[in-house]
């Protein structure tokens, strides 16, 4: 959200700075050299002026010029806040002679510049590169989990990333550190000589999978999350189909096994 909101005012004042009517880009023009002249005690040259707005605190620029917060202090924080994170600035443009926004390309070292006949595609081509940085990032991490693989296969076992339905906040928060082996358990923690052992059992590695499938002090847990399963497949079977025992023997027969759910049509 900080990053968006970064984006959508940088994106405003850029608009301001390229306004396609004359007059509001002189007034946008000159109120930001007169801030600027404050700022280093001098007239800003073109480059002085991208310096500035991307947030540079070299020098002259790290200044304290007594201003007071404005749409141009707002533009320069935000350029320096996100330029931390994708490396974008705003650049004077010697060989067109007008000012843009430099967005570096996260995958390849490619960049675009947005400029005044661009204009309209600088919120997107921002955007676009925050999106890229955060699913690089998220691709480099150790531990993509044992789970994803199977449920990557078919979207309806993602289908709360995307929207959180049907899931509540505890839940989500578990499932994303669980993904990424993030959860703090001792088999977990990488410090040499540290005690793995399980404190429920003794078992000497205490991982996810250990805490969740095969200690035996928590197997009343897992019996309550099998029947929760199994609940919600009984409520999701059609009712047309009708007949639906749920952990009782299979009436007429002689055997005394118990399945989950048998259906009669
Ligand atoms: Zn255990």
């Amino acid at each position: 959200m900080g990053n968006l909101c970064d984006v959508v005012v940088i994106n405003h004042a850029f608009h301001l700075l390229t306004c396609p009517d004359a007059t509001i880009r002189n007034i946008m023009a000159n109120a930001l050299r007169d801030m600027i002249k404050k700022q280093i005690g001098r007239a800003p040259s073109n480059q002085d002026i991208a310096t500035f707005l991307s947030g540079s605190l070299d020098g002259e620029f790290g200044r304290d010029g007594g201003d007071i917060a404005s749409l141009w202090s707002r533009a320069r924080n935000a350029m320096h806040r996100l330029g931390k994170h994708i490396g974008c600035r705003w650049k004077w443009c010697e060989e067109h002679q007008e000012l843009g926004i430099l967005a570096p390309q996260i995958r390849s070292n490619d960049y675009t510049i947005v400029t005044l006949s661009t204009r309209g595609i600088l919120e997107r081509t921002l955007k676009a590169t925050i999106h890229s940085l955060y699913v690089e990032t998220l691709k480099r991490k150790p531990h993509q989990g044992k789970a994803f693989e199977l449920t990557s296969k078919w979207d309806a076992s993602n289908h709360f990333l995307a929207r959180g339905d049907f899931t509540r906040f505890a839940d989500w928060r578990f499932i994303h550190c669980a993904r990424f082996n993030c959860i703090l358990l001792n088999g977990v923690v990488h410090q040499r000589n540290r005690d793995k052992r399980c404190r429920k059992c003794d078992y000497s590695n205490k991982t996810l999978p250990h805490v969740l499938c095969s200690c035996k002090p928590h197997s009343r847990a897992w019996q309550l999350r099998h029947n929760a399963f199994r609940y919600r497949l009984v409520k999701a079977i059609a009712p047309c189909l009708r007949e639906v025992a749920v952990n009782c023997t299979i009436p007429g027969t002689d055997s005394q096994l118990r399945p989950d759910i048998v259906v009669t049509n």
